[in-house]
C-alpha cells in the first residue's frame, strides 16, 4: 500500500429527512482543521435521493469538494447500498482519512466499510488530530472505564477511519456563498441487488424533547427505584421543556430506551443545564455529561461521587425534592408567563 496515493480528508454526510445532520457539520469543522494541517482538500460524501443541493451547505461549513451519489435507490439508509457507494468512491479517489458521526447510521456504515476495504476503524472518538508530516490520524477516546484517554493509530492501512461522537467538536460558522467542486458519482446498483427492503418507517411517538437539541436535560438514575418512580424525571423534564436522560442501569432495567442513556456507552451531551436525580456519578456516566453548562445533582447520599462533579448539589430524597421543584417551577413560570425556562 503506497500511502502517497491517499490524499485528503473526507466526511460522510448524514442526511435525515432532507437535512444535513448536525454531527456532520461538526465533523466538517474537525475535517477542515485536519485537511489544513496536511495541506489537502476536505470533501463531503453525500449519498441519498435528491441530496445534490446540500453540497451548498457543506461548502459553507468548510468542504472543498462534494462527492454526490444522488439516486432514488439511496432514498433510505441501507447498509449494503450506502457501503457500496462509499467503497466505490473511496477506491476511486483514495482519501487519507474518512470521518463518520458516531450515530446509529455512521457506526453501522463505518464498520461495514472498514471490513470491506479493509482498514482499521476507531470507534466513538472524542478528540481528533493529525501528525502534519506523516498524516497519521490521532483518534482519541476514553478507555478503561473512562479513566484514561487512549489515542489510537492506524499505521499500516489507508484510509484511516473514525466515528466521532456528536457535540464533542464545534461546527465552523457557515461562510455564506462559499463555493466548492461538485463531483457527481454513480454506481450500477439495482433494487434486486439489495437484500434489505424498507417496508415502512415508524416514527417514535414521543412526548420527549431530543437530548441533542435540549437546553435542559433532566436525567434519572437507579435511585428512583422503579419505572413508576422514574416518571418524576419525565414530569420535571416536561415542566422545564427539557429532554430526559438516564444512567445505564436505568436503561438496563428497561425503564427507558437506550437512546436516552448518557455516558461512555451512551451519548455525550452538553446542555446548558443538566439535572441528575438519583444518579451515583460513576465515571462512565460523568464522561457523557461533564461539559454541561450547569450541573445540579440530587442524591440522598451526601458521599455520592456525583457531588464531586456538580456545580450545585441537593442532599435529600428525590421523592420529596423533585415534586417541590416541579411545583415551584410551575408557579414561577405561570407568574412570569413563560412556557419554558
Ligand atoms: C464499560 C462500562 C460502560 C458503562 N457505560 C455507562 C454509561 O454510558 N452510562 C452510565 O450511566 N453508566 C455506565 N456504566 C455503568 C456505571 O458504572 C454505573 O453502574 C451506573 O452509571 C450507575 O447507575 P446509577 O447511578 O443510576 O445507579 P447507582 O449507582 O445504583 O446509584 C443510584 C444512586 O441513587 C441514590 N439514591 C437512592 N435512592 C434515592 C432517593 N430516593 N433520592 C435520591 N437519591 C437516591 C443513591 O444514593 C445512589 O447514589 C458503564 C459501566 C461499564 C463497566
Amino acid at each position: 500500500m503506497d500511502f502517497q496515493d491517499y490524499q485528503g480528508v473526507w466526511v460522510f454526510i448524514e442526511v435525515n429527512e432532507g437535512v444535513v445532520a448536525p454531527v456532520s457539520l461538526e465533523l466538517l469543522g474537525a475535517g477542515r482543521m485536519l485537511a489544513d494541517k496536511r495541506g489537502g482538500e476536505l470533501a463531503g460524501v453525500l449519498i441519498g435521493d435528491n441530496v445534490g443541493h446540500l453540497s451548498k451547505t457543506i461548502f459553507e461549513y468548510g468542504a472543498d469538494v462534494a462527492y454526490v451519489y444522488d439516486d432514488p435507490i439511496f432514498k433510505h439508509y441501507r447498509t449494503e447500498s450506502f457501503m457500496k457507494a462509499l467503497l466505490d468512491c473511496s477506491q476511486k479517489h483514495k482519501p487519507e482519512i474518512i470521518l463518520y458521526g458516531a450515530t446509529s447510521t455512521g457506526k453501522d456504515l463505518a464498520s461495514a466499510v472498514a471490513t470491506d476495504l479493509p482498514t482499521g476503524l476507531t470507534a466513538d472518538t472524542t478528540e481528533l488530530d493529525v501528525e502534519e508530516d506523516t498524516g497519521l490520524l490521532l483518534a482519541s477516546r476514553p478507555a478503561f472505564g473512562g479513566n484514561i484517554m487512549a489515542t489510537i493509530l492506524c499505521k499500516k492501512y489507508r484510509p484511516q477511519m473514525a466515528t466521532v461522537r456528536a457535540k464533542v467538536i464545534k461546527a465552523l460558522s457557515p461562510e455564506v456563498g462559499r463555493a466548492g467542486r461538485v463531483v457527481e458519482e454513480s454506481i450500477s446498483l439495482k433494487e434486486a441487488d439489495i437484500r434489505t427492503k424498507v417496508l415502512e418507517i415508524v416514527k417514535e411517538t414521543t412526548r420527549k424533547v431530543r437530548m441533542d437539541e435540549a437546553d435542559i436535560i433532566v436525567a434519572g438514575g437507579k435511585g428512583l427505584g422503579s419505572a413508576e418512580g422514574f416518571q418524576l424525571v419525565h414530569e420535571l423534564a416536561e415542566t422545564l421543556n427539557g429532554a430526559v436522560g438516564a444512567s445505564r442501569d436505568v436503561v438496563e432495567a428497561g425503564w427507558i430506551e437506550h437512546a436516552h442513556q448518557v455516558g461512555q456507552t451512551g451519548v455525550t451531551v452538553t446542555p446548558k443545564i443538566y439535572i441528575a436525580i438519583g444518579i451515583s456519578g460513576a465515571i462512565q456516566h460523568i464522561v457523557g455529561m461533564k461539559n454541561s453548562g450547569l450541573i445540579i445533582a440530587i442524591n440522598k447520599d451526601p458521599e455520592a461521587p456525583i457531588f464531586a462533579s456538580c456545580h450545585y448539589g441537593i442532599v435529600g430524597d428525590a421523592f420529596e425534592i423533585v415534586p417541590m421543584l416541579i411545583e415551584q417551577f410551575k408557579q414561577v413560570m405561570s407568574r412570569e408567563g413563560v412556557s419554558h425556562v
